[in-house]
């Protein structure tokens, strides 16, 4: 329930670029081993380890591995290994066992980047927008649940108070779990995330922790850090940490609102806030980059919330305090939370709401960036705002107003990615593919499981 993009952006510690001096400056603060990570295709971390005098080696590319070993990375078992190169900027040392420090890697294979790598897809379009003159920059909301099994395995928030039905900013939740929460917020103020706000979020056991925005690659590694750490906060404190995007048909999903702006390259000036006399809070230019992500919503949809249980949060019903606060229509507009895109009363950025906890966040924000400067490109405009509760109007007033609905299944989302060219030329050829086989299997999977739902709905129904 709160928003970043406000606060003044954190620009990474200066760490020595220098392979040795790196390795000096490390094991002088005691690390031991770093890992170079690299991501599988949902963007969890995988990783080889070295001790830290090998570091030199391993910033060189010493760390192979075969890609056919991790899900949806377009590698068969015949071929040759790809090298993890790290990016010695991503440095981070582990706050909660600072003996170790995880580098995030672009692939190579053949001494050439790997296409097919999430974050060289992210760092190819980040490219195409600094060709434009422009740096997007991102702040990602984190919603996530934290909960402790019960001896007879059912999974229940952590304090035995947290039950309200309406338990958004729920102070005695948000006080039996300052352990863990006060744990995870000094470990990302000691990187120099600069948390500014943290609370409980509509759901039992679900909170939120929000930083500082940073540029679209920094921010897109340090998701994949938080969801590591936080995994690895709440172990320690008996709990699990949960990043699906709808644990409870019940409660309110984990969404991971995207807060973007796009920056002038050089003079690092806001070019979404108004010109004098731009009224909505935002610029032409930050129109036509809307104009071009509704231009090409089903297909980020499947990105930005990749799994089956991801559209079961996209929904208007669902929540026992009365609203899911996620979006049905592909729509943009006001501070009002019914829409995809909102555009925060504090103006100069969009949020899109579509996006849940889960995403490979590379492959998430490269696509969202390709399309908005799609729309760049071509002047779109996406017509008018919409400022009414999207979840309230007619059919006919919908109709009316051309808004359609978002992708309702998983199936409906990779349909539409498998369909827009945009996709193929974001990813490229092998990951294009490897995304689709990947995601039709889970699709297919899914399908061929049978519910409790199914089950006493219908065994003895007929
Ligand atoms: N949890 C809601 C979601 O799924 C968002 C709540 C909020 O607006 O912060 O997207
Ligand atoms: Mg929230």
């Amino acid at each position: 329930m709160v928003s970043s993009l406000t606060q003044p952006q954190v620009t990474p510690g200066s760490l020595p670029s220098d392979p040795a001096a790196l390795r000096d400056h490390l094991q002088r603060r005691g690390v031991r081993y770093a890992l170079a990570s690299f991501v599988d295709l949902h963007g969890i971390g995988k990783a080889k380890a070295v001790p830290i005098d090998h570091l030199p080696d391993m910033l060189a590319g010493s760390e192979l591995f075969t890609g056919a070993a991790l899900d949806g990375v377009p590698q068969d078992v015949t071929d040759d290994e790809v090298a993890a190169i790290p990016d010695p900027a991503s440095t981070t040392v582990l706050p909660w066992r600072p003996d170790v420090a995880w580098l995030a890697s672009d692939l190579h294979l053949h001494g050439q980047p790997f296409e097919a790598c999430s974050r060289s897809i992210l760092g190819r379009v980040r490219q195409q927008a600094a060709a434009m003159g422009f740096r997007f920059q991102l702040g990602i909301e984190t919603e996530f649940f934290v909960l402790r099994r019960s001896a007879d395995g059912t999974l229940e928030p952590a304090s035995h108070r947290d039950t309200l039905d309406k338990p958004c900013y729920d102070l005695i939740g948000l006080l039996d779990n300052l352990d863990w929460l006060d744990e995870l917020v000094q470990a990302m103020n000691s990187l120099g995330w600069s948390v500014y706000s943290f609370d409980h979020e509509d759901g039992n056991g679900q909170f939120e922790v929000d930083f500082a925005y940073a540029d679209v690659l920094t921010m897109a590694d340090r998701l994949i850090f938080f969801r590591l750490m936080a995994k690895e906060i709440a172990q320690r404190h008996g709990l699990i940490a949960s990043f699906m995007p709808k644990p409870f048909a019940n409660r309110t999903g984990s969404g991971a609102h995207y807060n973007m702006s796009l920056a002038d390259l050089n003079s690092g000036s806001n070019l979404f806030a108004p010109e004098a006399g731009e009224d909505g809070g935002i610029s032409q230019l930050a129109r036509q980059f809307i104009a071009g992500v509704l231009r090409h919503a089903p297909a980020i949809c499947a990105v930005i919330a990749p799994t089956v249980n991801s559209y079961k949060r996209l929904v208007m019903q669902g929540s026992m305090s009365g609203f899911t606060w996620a979006p049905v229509f592909i729509s943009y507009g006001n501070n009002n939370r019914t829409n995809m895109l909102r555009i925060p009363s504090a103006g100069s950025r969009l949020e899109c709401r579509a996006a849940d906890i889960s995403c490979n966040p590379y492959l998430g924000s490269a696509l969202m960036l390709a399309a908005g400067l799609e729309g760049i490109r071509k002047q779109l405009d996406p017509g008018p705002p919409n400022l009414d509760n999207a979840y309230t109007l007619s059919p006919e007033e919908r109709q009316r107003r051309g808004l359609t609905l978002l992708p309702r299944t998983l199936e409906e989302a990779i349909d539409s990615f498998a369909a827009d060219p945009l996709c193929r030329s974001v990813f490229g050829d092998a990951m294009f593919d490897a995304f689709v086989t990947y995601k039709r299997q889970e699709w297919a999977d899914y399908h061929g499981s049978i519910s409790e739902w199914e089950r006493q709905r219908y065994l003895e129904f007929f």
